[in-house]
């Protein structure tokens, strides 16, 4: 018996959305990537990356990316720290603020890799629920657990809580308030003027789904110096690589194509929420580049296969909450007005 934590042997690990090999005999709408390439900027910043300075360690600090996410935000550049991917800033967070036995807390349903990261620390997690109005339930007056994660917008049901009630959220809780904005680029409106008025409050953001640059794995977090210290104390201190580290300043830099890949994706997602409910779907008012949607049958697996059969690929969860619908990334116009093809043919 090799002598492993006991929590780590006890553990179910994360499963991440299918990613099938033959990828492009798919139209792949299940895991929120974009279906735009990269900025045209950052393949040529990556090419001209790859070359004989690679033997080199990359910039510890991450400082060109680092000043580009400041001026962009109009935070300094102490208030930030770049990360291999969002992933690791909510691993990171949750090393930092809660030891083994104490408690993290995060909304159910949203990502549930936060009980993953949770589980590997050793520390105790809690769930809140949420009501018909798709408001929390149950939050007490004052929450005294180390962390709460907030996904705002909501994965995977795309709707964002309001403003006021996140600004309230943050007086309530007793320990850090954790935004992750994954999709919030896709949105109205974002919560960054909270992590000036409140102490407590951090922000992470990715570049996997906006920037087009999942498989790059970048990531950042904005929050007051002595947590972006705290953060800084625990990374890897190579975290990013050469090629990482260039391609993130040049897709900030970029922000005319940025601007131009999100319109269409908000565009396409109104015109596909509209479609699904001519054919009869429920769908929630969607601030992400996905959207969740319900059959009038309320037998989510039963589309999901049958999208399957005609190689579409979409995110179904067995989750009891979640089993009437499934949550469906938006792709180009084309492959949007193929989907709803297959959903009539379905149907
Ligand atoms: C995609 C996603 C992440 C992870 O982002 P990476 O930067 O790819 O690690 C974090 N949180 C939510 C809610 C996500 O959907």
């Amino acid at each position: 018996m090799i002598p492993l934590r006991r929590n780590i042997k006890e553990m179910a690990g994360y499963v991440p959305g299918y990613q099938p090999a033959d990828a492009a005999a798919y139209i792949k709408l299940n895991t929120n990537e974009n279906p735009y390439p990269p900025s045209p900027r950052v393949l040529e910043a990556i090419m001209a990356e790859a070359g004989e300075g690679l033997r080199r360690y990359p910039d510890a600090a991450s400082r060109a990316p680092l000043e580009e996410a400041a001026r962009l935000y109009g935070f300094p550049s102490d208030w930030i720290v770049m990360a291999n991917g969002s992933d690791e800033l909510l691993n990171n967070l949750i090393r930092a603020f809660a030891a083994e036995g104490e408690e993290i807390a995060y909304v159910h349903p949203s990502y549930s890799y936060y009980a993953t990261l949770a589980e590997i620390q050793g520390a105790r997690v809690r769930t809140f629920g949420l009501t018909e109005q798709l408001e929390l339930a149950d939050f007490p007056a004052r929450y005294e657990g180390k962390l709460l994660f907030l996904t705002n917008p909501n994965a995977p049901l795309g709707f964002c809580f309001p403003r006021e009630f996140i600004e309230e959220l943050a007086g309530r809780v007793a320990g850090m308030l954790v935004i992750d904005e994954a999709y919030v680029d896709f949105a109205d409106e974002h919560s960054l003027d909270l992590v000036r008025r409140f102490d407590n409050v951090v922000v992470t953001r990715t570049f996997s789904k906006s920037y087009s640059l999942a498989g790059m794995r970048l990531g950042l977090a904005i929050a007051r110096p002595e947590v972006i210290a705290a953060l800084n104390k625990i990374r890897d201190h190579y975290n990013l690589d050469r090629l990482a580290q260039t391609a993130a300043a040049a897709a900030l830099r970029d922000q005319d194509y940025f601007r131009g890949c999100v319109e269409k994706i908000r565009a396409t997602r109104e015109w596909f929420s509209n479609e699904l409910r001519q054919i009869g779907y429920t769908v929630i008012p969607s601030r992400a580049n996905f959207v969740f949607a319900s059959p009038p049958d309320r037998n989510g697996e039963r589309i999901y296969q049958g999208l399957f059969d005609r190689k579409i690929l979409v995110r179904y969860f067995t989750d009891p909450l979640l089993a009437h619908g499934m949550r469906i990334t938006i792709g180009t116009r084309e492959e949007m007005e193929k989907t709803v093809e297959a959903l009539r043919d379905i149907c």
